[in-house]
């Protein structure tokens, strides 16, 4: 009997920067992915960096939590991947899972009716601007809120609003120390004054959970804006940002057109901020666990 020598595929994972040539008609053997002819750049497989342009494989990346490992850039990631990265391996219980918008306004835009806009985007990422729940980091018992960009700009109506205050509560009822991550553009336009309204909402159950003696850790991801930046995202014990993240209210080209004069470099980044006394620390991804842990224990909650 003949025995034949198969090649093994090509592996790159040893070779950064490196332009890695894809078989051309094989359809399933590279890294074991189907691909396709090389003249199309199978979708999704790679991604370039917006900050340093590199050509990056996407599976390396994401063991990389998202973090760009040729620059640092952190990338901006779905709520469902921050609680995958932040929680113990399956200690997340979530609540409030369910709940949607009611559409107050009856609102509608450019052709498209708010309640199927939200009905598209919920069918996209199965959640809404944010997911909340009961969970585990490094073993402390902690109520989590991370915001998700992925559905409507990760914006704040009265889900977000309603969400946060029943977090906010149960954090009160069981002593467990509040986090929150924040990724949004700010209040829901759709929802008009309601969404605004959530501001004033977030903020005095901050206030409740501030008399009951909580720790309220605020964790600011890129980008923080508007009305979540203008609320409770700012009224953490301990403000913690990642990188290079855009934290502000409105715009820096508004403010720019708004007050006429030149901005200073690197405005309202946090990295800016940090060194204005707005945010206690900035924080790489891959430590965010173990400061979160740190500081629990810190504060003795
Ligand atoms: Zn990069």
């Amino acid at each position: 009997m003949r025995t034949i020598k198969v090649s093994k595929p090509i592996n790159n994972k040893n070779k950064k920067n490196t332009v890695v040539k894809m078989p051309a008609k094989n359809k399933t053997s590279w890294d074991g992915y189907s691909i396709k002819p090389r003249k199309e750049m199978p979708d999704g497989l790679w991604l370039a960096c917006p900050a340093c342009q590199h050509m990056l494989y996407r599976k390396i990346v994401d063991k990389n939590l998202n973090v760009c490992p040729e620059c640092d850039a952190h990338f901006r990631i779905d709520g469902p991947t921050r609680v995958k990265q932040l929680v113990d391996v399956g200690s997340f219980e979530e609540i409030l899972a369910d709940l949607t918008s009611l559409d107050p306004l009856q609102f509608e835009a450019r052709g498209v009716k708010y309640k199927d806009r939200i009905k598209v985007d919920d069918d996209a990422k199965g959640c809404e601007a944010m997911l909340t729940g009961k969970a585990f980091i490094r073993g402390r018992g902690v109520m989590l809120a991370v915001m998700n960009f992925g559905f409507l700009g990760g914006s704040m109506g009265m889900v977000v609003g309603e969400k946060f205050c029943k977090a906010v509560d149960q954090a009160i009822e069981e002593s467990l120390p509040l986090i929150v991550v924040s990724c949004s553009g700010g209040a829901r336009m759709h929802e008009g004054v309601v969404s605004l309204g959530q501001m004033a909402k977030t903020s005095a159950a901050i206030g409740k959970l501030d008399e009951a003696g909580g720790l309220f850790i605020s964790i600011l991801s890129d980008p923080t804006t508007g009305g979540v930046s203008a609320s409770f995202a700012m009224l953490g014990d301990i403000i913690i940002a990642e990188p290079n993240a855009l934290i502000g209210f409105a715009g820096p080209r508004t403010i720019k057109q708004t007050i006429k004069i030149e901005l200073p470099e690197g405005f309202q980044r946090a990295e800016f901020l940090l060194e204005h006394g707005f945010v206690d620390m900035i924080t790489h991804r891959k430590d965010l666990r173990k400061e979160i842990g740190r500081l629990i224990d810190y504060c003795g909650k």
